[in-house]
């Protein structure tokens, strides 16, 4: 991957940062280009043809270096909830990923001025004066590329020397070296998207298996980080509760949830439009077109199932303890 092509802009060709991300792709071709935008915004670019020739842009964000958090991510009590964006798309490849609706390019963006990303954060701590809570790039798996730029390290060290802030890194990467080398931090909450096996199989092309997965986060729990546990999006595919049931108990064989930070659940549910997008570019998916329902031009599963497989999700869990904090969306 990466392995041809690098894109870079001209403005950030000298950056430490831009050279620390190439020392990563030695034998990349370099592009120079104007701006980021210029690759990624080209119309009439195929998704999935890009997809299996994915490039990396190398880019400079110059606004927006964060958002507030949407009404259909959960906020977890946090009055000051925003998520940011260090790098736009992924190198795994779900079925159900939101960015395949969102962005016209599956080109991977990362900006490598991340300390203007950090300034900006500080600024927003001192201003709002109260606990900020930021989500880091839900556009991507960060900790999966943790290799190529060390954006996790950078922001756990920054987390460390804001009391108010506390950071989400999610993923479903099992790349949990760089989190063995550092000192745990309540301000950081590592939080792992676990699916049942059949549908990281069917739906989530490329990442690490459940059990890669489990093994990942019960060492960095063991060395006594927070952990939080994402079901979601839970999925209501054929046979979805022997699946997650399956799933839990694994789980639960091998950890003790207890231990565990919080779980974060949350059924299918996307955007009108991005689905729409999504259809069109990867037809032969049955996941995005099943008999959704539209509401708050959000689309989801009736509230009926929905309301099942909460139930369900809720039970499960509180098999193997009862003390848990479940956050649903
Ligand atoms: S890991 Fe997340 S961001 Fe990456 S493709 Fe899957 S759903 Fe999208």
């Amino acid at each position: 991957m990466f392995k041809q092509v690098v894109y870079v802009e001209e403005e950030i060709q000298d950056h430490p940062n831009t050279q620390r991300v190439l020392s990563f792709f030695k034998e990349a071709v370099i592009v120079s280009i104007r701006h980021y935008k210029d690759v990624f915004n080209q119309s009439g670019a195929d998704w999935r043809v890009q997809k299996s020739a994915q490039k990396l842009i190398l880019a400079k964000r110059s606004d927006q270096y964060y958002y507030k958090g949407s009404d259909i991510t959960p906020s977890f009590g946090y009055r000051h909830f925003y998520y940011n964006t260090l790098a736009l798309n992924c190198v795994y490849d779900c079925s159900y990923c939101y960015l395949q609706g969102m962005f016209t390019s599956a080109h991977m963006v990362l900006f490598v001025n991340t300390n203007d990303f950090i300034t900006a954060t500080r600024q927003l701590i001192q201003q709002v004066n109260e606990p900020v809570y930021m989500a880091l790039s839900y556009d991507t798996d960060l900790l999966a590329i943790e290799a190529w730029y060390p954006y996790c390290a950078e922001w756990i060290a920054f987390s460390k020397t804001e009391p108010l802030l506390t950071i989400e890194i999610r993923t479903k990467s099992g790349n949990i070296q760089s989190l063995l080398k550092q000192e745990p931090h309540p301000g950081v909450v590592l939080a792992w998207t676990l699916s049942p096996d059949e549908i990281i199989m069917q739906h989530e092309p490329l990442t690490p298996s459940l059990m890669v997965r489990i093994r990942a986060l019960r060492k960095v729990l063991d060395k006594g980080w927070r952990v939080r546990v994402c079901l979601d999006p839970v999925l209501a595919v054929p046979g979805w509760k022997a699946y997650y049931s399956g799933m839990i108990r694994t789980l639960a064989t091998e950890i003790q949830l207890g231990q565990l930070d919080s779980f974060s659940v949350g059924v299918f549910r996307m955007n009108r439009q991005f689905l729409k997008n999504m259809q069109g570019s990867r037809s032969d998916s049955p996941l995005l077109f099943d008999r959704y329902v539209l509401e708050n031009d959000v689309y989801s599963y009736t509230d009926d199932l929905q309301k099942e497989m909460y139930g369900f999700i809720r039970a499960e869990l509180e098999t193997y303890c009862q003390d848990l904090k479940i956050t649903f969306t």
